[in-house]
């Protein structure tokens, strides 16, 4: 008891002799952040109170675990608050998905977006969500341990080489009866953007056993998202490949045209009177003879 109101004491002249100095104030909501409140430091030497820090999508509870802190190390108060503006962003479109599975692969099936996390993204903050195009998705892989153990929209180069993926799959899963853990399960999306080409979604990132029903639930997780995906990647595919055929039969409908379109002058060319009077003239001229003659005559005639 004693103690404590010694540990006040000098508290207290801490706080006098500093005078407001000691005072912080969140560089976000401008709130003053009291000697034992928690806050975080951002860029250029300032601190966010601990509330501004959950809005922004990190944690400073070390239990709960969060987004790694250090990122806003290199944040400035404006930048923070941008991306507070991003996440409501993708809040609001998360709201409209109408497919989902868990709360970490959301699909709005009328705009054609994907919505995806990692299973234990740190509270599920929009922050941790990749917003993605359905036309953006190339290819998907479910990976277990680091094994391919399914894939889909692989390349025709890649396609190659899953014929012996599938003996590699045969000795993944005779692996699986001897490895009774999972250490890590996860689906890797490949999306056509040059800055960002790929994103994993995590089913789980910690030892556990293959035998347990957390392990079975986020097996099958997996399996729907891949599912999921697998069908956007075929979508994707045979949307091209209308389109290609639809080019296809443009160019085709364009050459018929053009065609059609020289077609009277063809027969202009091809006057059956004027070809008569060419080989009246090489009959004359003795170059043909009259049979080889009437026999063209009936020809043409006939045309
Ligand atoms: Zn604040």
């Amino acid at each position: 008891m004693m103690a404590q109101d010694n540990f006040e004491l000098i508290l207290t002249k801490i706080i006098d002799k500093e005078g407001r100095k000691t005072m912080a104030r969140c560089e976000m909501c401008g709130k003053s952040i009291g000697f034992f409140d928690k806050k975080a430091n951002i860029a250029g030497g300032k601190v966010i109170c601990e509330n501004c820090v959950g809005i922004a999508g990190y944690s400073l509870n070390p239990a709960v675990g969060g987004n790694d802190i250090s990122e806003l190390l290199y944040l400035s108060a404006d930048q923070i608050k941008a991306n507070i503006v991003q996440d409501k962003a993708i809040a609001e479109r998360m709201k409209r998905t109408n497919s989902r599975i868990g709360n970490f692969a959301m699909f709005d099936e009328e705009e054609k977006i994907a919505i995806l996390a990692s299973k234990y993204s740190v509270m599920m903050h929009p922050h941790n969500y990749s917003v993605l195009r359905y036309d953006q998705i190339t290819e998907c892989e479910l990976i277990e341990n680091g094994n391919t153990l399914d894939s889909g929209g692989l390349s025709g180069a890649v396609v190659g080489g899953l014929l012996f993926g599938a003996t590699g799959a045969i000795i993944g899963s005779s692996a699986k009866k001897t490895t009774q853990t999972c250490e890590n399960l996860m689906i890797k999306v490949t999306i056509a953007n040059a800055n960002i080409p790929a994103i994993y979604i995590e089913f789980i990132n910690r030892t556990v056993g293959r035998n347990t029903p957390f392990y079975q639930e986020s097996t099958l997780q997996a399996q729907d998202v891949m599912s999921k995906l697998k069908l956007i990647i075929e979508e994707n595919r045979s949307r091209k490949a209308d389109q290609r055929l639809q080019a296809a039969l443009t160019a085709q409908a364009e050459g018929l045209k053009l065609e059609r379109r020289a077609e009277p002058h063809m027969l202009q060319t091809k006057d059956p009177v004027e070809e008569i009077r060419k080989y009246k003239g090489l009959m004359d001229e003795g170059i043909i003879s009259p049979a080889e003659f009437e026999e063209k005559k009936r020809m043409l005639l006939a045309m």
